[in-house]
């Protein structure tokens, strides 16, 4: 099998894996607890808050533990809310539902006013589309988007935000790990990043909150992570994060490297073939190991299941309900035509991918078009 579909979710790095063995087993105590086992625990906790920090260019004491990027972002929203109520709130048409859902169900419910920021007609950021954040309470603008793998301009975003007085939040997840993050270059007040895509396990995850930023509560229970996030922490996910994001840092050029290779010899087998597919995102303009592409004319969907048949996992975007795919609602959101939205398929690729990978995609990719999928 080959797997790309980096972005859906990445395998276990042997150092993440290695990092949790001994609190899944020996080392089971509370980081709660004042004797030795809770205390053994209480050090894998720091270490890891340290090195996620790192990654973000954060201090430790702005790191929350929390149980995936959707809690996280949903912590950072409901805080917000909570504490500016009734404010207009903004937010990229194109962000993740856990950004998306919040902010709509809120507003649906009348607890705060919410815009979506204009596009561009490739999905960027429209001229003058910050120009919304005067008298807004709070922002949210992804570092990358998880379909399309656009980078976008947070930290212009950042500079108009400083000036505006609105907080600032950014979703993470799919930057975190592929390209250099700097939350105080970004301007940012609070982000959220996920394990499980850069390595770490699913279910842990970590908000950033800057320093001095208030966010009202919206989870009540015990003192863990500085009442932001109660509950035990999940001391063996959390070490392996920190192991996760220590290793991506270390590796980040090279990483880099050896993406934007990769992914250019995707892109010149792909744009080789006849009628060659239409790229969703200027390459330059986005995450080094995300490719999306649209074959016009075909249905990206039944694609993917052919493709899979014959080894090759990718994602067609769309968001499948009770086993009926809809468009891409990203797609959807930027204004692309049907046919484009419908033909579309995102190729992520990650660490292990290597050039026979992507040499042997693209034998299945020619041999599944030849078949008239
Ligand atoms: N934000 C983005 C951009 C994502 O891609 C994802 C994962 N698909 C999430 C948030 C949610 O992350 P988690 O799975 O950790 O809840």
């Amino acid at each position: 099998m080959i797997y790309f579909d980096w972005n859906a979710t990445a395998p276990l790095r042997p150092e993440a894996l290695e990092a949790m063995q001994r609190f899944l087993t020996s080392d089971f105590g509370n980081p709660s607890s004042i004797h030795a086992a809770g205390r053994a625990a209480r050090v894998a906790l720091d270490e890891a808050r340290e090195k996620v920090a790192a990654l973000l260019g954060a201090s430790e004491r702005e790191i929350v533990f929390a149980a995936g990027a959707t809690e996280a972002n949903n912590l950072a929203i409901q805080g917000a809310a909570q504490r500016f109520q009734g404010a207009r709130f903004l937010s990229l048409p194109v962000e993740h539902p856990s950004v998306l859902e919040p902010l709509e169900a809120l507003s649906k419910r009348g607890a705060i006013q919410w815009e979506k920021l204009p596009l561009g007609s490739e999905g960027e950021l429209a001229p003058g589309a910050l120009d919304a954040f005067a008298g807004a309470a709070f922002a949210a603008i992804m570092l990358a988007n998880n379909e399309t793998g656009r980078i976008y301009d947070v930290a212009a975003a950042g500079k108009r935000a400083a000036e505006t007085g609105t907080h600032l939040h950014s979703d993470l997840t799919q930057a975190a790990g592929r390209i250099p993050v700097d939350v105080r270059a970004l301007g940012l007040h609070s982000g959220a990043l996920s394990a499980h895509k850069l390595g770490g396990p699913k279910g842990i995850a970590a908000l950033y909150v800057k320093r001095g930023v208030q966010l009202e509560k919206v989870l009540f229970g015990g003192k863990q992570e500085r009442s932001r996030r109660p509950g035990t922490e999940n001391v063996p996910a959390i070490a392996g994060f920190g192991a996760a994001a220590a290793a991506a840092l270390r590796d980040l050029a090279a990483y880099q490297a050896r993406m934007h290779a990769l992914r250019e010899r995707l892109w010149a087998g792909l744009r080789a073939l006849t009628p060659a597919p239409v790229l969703n995102t200027p390459l330059e303009l986005s995450v080094p190991n995300t490719l999306n592409v649209s074959f016009v004319g075909r249905d990206g969907h039944f694609l993917l299941q052919k493709l899979d048949m014959a080894g090759l996992c990718v994602s067609s975007g769309a968001a499948c309900a009770s086993g009926s795919p809809e468009p891409s609602p990203v797609l959807k959101a930027i204004g692309y035509d049907d046919s484009r939205i419908k033909g579309a398929v995102r190729f992520s690729l990650g660490v292990t991918t290597s050039a026979p990978d992507v040499d042997d995609a693209l034998k299945i990719i020619h041999q599944v078009l030849a078949a008239g999928s």
